[in-house]
């Protein structure tokens, strides 16, 4: 028995429950029992988050605010606080790691822990991941939703079953079942697009996917095909990946007027390059690639791009850069409707430790 738990991992996905919406209800009383959406109000506007009041009515994160207004006339909307997320997010980090160092955030709200080993010696991983929810709940007044299993399919899976403050474990005894029952819309890794796609082959549950040979699915959705496959068996050996590596960093806005006169578009742009500075500056590294991007009133895209000699990370640089390539070859000739900036080829730690042979060679 100890030889067989050995070989099985124990994998923790932690989910906050509606995240930007519950923190404004958390700081501001009037907001609590309401629907609430964070995000703009107007004619562009898009919903970052939804409370679960609002949800009641079909409003989600993504949907155009004017939509939304259809659908719940007395929502309310209120401007995110990202400073304020990014803290708590900190926070409930900080919480992970007292429990183990694999440790991989999908985004502010999100992340899988692998403990299979653990710095508390625990063996059970439900045990960890009720202490986790409970200490999110003391330390930020807010809750999360835990799920347990064995796999990052299964756990996350699991995360989103008993939503908002849920607990699930899926043991291995029971996931294949469970898989096979679930409608294709749940799985993890199946976005809208393949979804259809599945659909129109007959594929609606995890029962129909299973079905299939690997073969045909590798045939229809490429190397994913090989995924799906798995996933359908309730299998996946994805590692948590604790230290994942990034390629590129960016922020990018839409305005909810579209913007049209240069010192509009330079003062959007200063405090881009601010915000990708900050995420720099975190991440400890420098870039060589700046890339600005521009979507136009008719949504078409457009992106300039420039690689220096040298790497830069300060605000102040990034945005000369960047003014830079507004400016070339001209400034945009139609109204702006989002504003990007992304920079790539960045330098890593291993990238910094071969400049300093290399150097030191010369
Ligand atoms: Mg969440």
């Amino acid at each position: 028995m100890a030889t067989a738990a050995a070989l099985i991992r124990k994998i923790i996905h932690i989910d906050m429950d509606a995240f930007f919406a519950s923190v404004e209800q958390r700081d501001n009383p009037e907001l609590r029992g309401r629907p609430v959406a964070v995000g703009g109000s107007r004619a562009r506007g898009v919903v970052a988050a939804a409370s679960y009041e609002a949800r009641k009515f079909g409003v989600h994160s993504a949907m155009a605010s004017a939509i939304a207004l259809q659908k719940c006339p007395h929502l309310v909307f209120v401007k995110p606080r990202f400073e304020v997320y990014s803290a708590i997010s900190r926070q409930i980090r900080d919480i992970f790691y007292s429990y183990t160092d694999l440790v991989e955030p999908l985004s502010l709200d999100e992340a899988y822990l692998d403990v299979t080993e653990n710095k508390i010696g625990m063996p059970s991983a439900s045990i960890i991941a009720r202490e986790i929810k409970a200490r999110i709940q003391e330390e930020t007044n807010l809750t999360a939703s835990a799920g347990v299993s064995y796999n990052k399919f299964l756990a996350k899976i699991a995360s989103d079953m008993n939503k908002p403050d849920g607990f699930t474990l899926i043991t291995p005894d029971k996931a294949e079942q469970l898989v096979a029952g679930l409608s294709i819309g749940k799985f993890h890794g199946i976005g809208r697009v393949t979804a259809a796609k599945m659909e129109a082959m007959g594929i609606t549950t995890g029962a129909d996917l299973r079905a299939r040979s690997e073969q045909e699915l590798v045939q229809r959705f490429g190397k994913t095909g090989r995924y799906y496959f798995k996933i359908a068996r309730a299998q996946d050996d994805r590692e948590v990946q604790p230290h994942r590596i990034r390629k590129s960093v960016g922020s990018e806005r839409t305005f909810e007027v579209d913007l049209t006169e240069e010192e509009d578009l330079l003062e959007r742009l200063h405090y881009l390059a601010r915000e990708v500075a900050q995420d720099l500056a975190r991440l400890q590294t420098s870039a060589r690639t700046v890339t600005l991007k521009l979507k136009y009133f008719d949504f078409t895209l457009q992106t300039r791009s420039r690689t220096l000699a040298s790497y830069i990370a300060g605000s102040d640089a990034l945005f000369t850069v960047a003014r830079e390539l507004l400016r070339t070859p001209s400034l945009p000739l139609h109204p702006v409707r989002l504003l990007g900036i992304s920079v790539s080829n960045l330098l890593h730690q291993q990238d910094l430790h071969t400049n300093y042979q290399l150097s030191f060679d010369f």
